[in-house]
């Protein structure tokens, strides 16, 4: 069996990713998540880049668990604040990791900026990591526009003030499906199909 730690404790993405294998068509993958491995010490995210955060993370599971591992960063870049807050999207308002809060300082500096300057872009980077080092990374981006004001109850993080004009609705208000099928992390999520895929492969010795 092939076996890929996901380097995430979030369900949501652990689920994201069992969609993923299901759509590998390879039953013979088994998917572990930080919950097996409790005792593995937080990556401290310092990378100046979604690319490089995601990287650190895939490679310091990877190394300690011996097996390939799979993680992923993203975030929200505001054209106006030049790109802010990008890889600080978290914790823009502070450690506690409060979305509201985030969502707050960021109508708070957008405030009075017209609608053709409230641009956005999320960003996701995912990377897949071996134990000997070697990895390989899948970048998905979505645009959009910040609202005045939140809308929508779905969702978490910025999803109630990120517009998608092609749906004329925020993240928030998109069911799971069509935002799935939009969003910059279903966008990394299908890059990296064909790299497991190509993994896989060279594991099992099937050509
Ligand atoms: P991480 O990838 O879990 O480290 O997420 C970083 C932060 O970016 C989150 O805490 C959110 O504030 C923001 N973020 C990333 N993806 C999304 C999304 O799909 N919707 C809303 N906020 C997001």
């Amino acid at each position: 069996m092939f076996k890929l730690v996901l380097a995430s404790n979030n369900k949501g993405k652990l689920k994201e990713i069992n969609e993923l294998l299901t759509t590998l068509n390879n039953t013979n993958v088994g998917l572990l998540s930080l919950a097996d491995y409790p005792d593995l010490p937080e990556t401290i995210e310092d990378g100046d880049t979604f690319t490089e955060n995601a990287v650190k993370k895939a490679r310091e599971a990877a190394i300690y668990t011996g097996l390939p591992a799979l993680a992923d960063d993203s975030g929200l870049a505001v054209a106006y604040l030049n790109s802010q807050p990008g890889v600080y999207s978290a914790r823009f308002a502070g450690d506690a990791k409060d979305d509201v809060a985030n969502n707050q300082k960021l109508l708070a500096m957008l405030q009075g900026v017209a609608w053709e300057q409230r641009t956005a872009r999320f960003h996701c980077v995912i990377a897949i990591c071996t134990p000997a080092g070697e990895f390989c990374t899948s970048e998905g981006t979505c645009a959009g526009y910040i609202l005045e004001q939140p809308r929508g109850e779905g969702g978490f993080g910025y999803d109630p003030l990120f517009y998608v004009p092609e749906y004329d609705q925020t993240f928030a208000e998109l069911d799971m499906i069509a935002k799935n099928k939009i969003s910059h992390r279903g966008q990394a999520l299908k890059g990296m199909v064909a790299i497991l895929a190509e993994m896989i492969r060279k594991v099992s010795g099937k050509r």
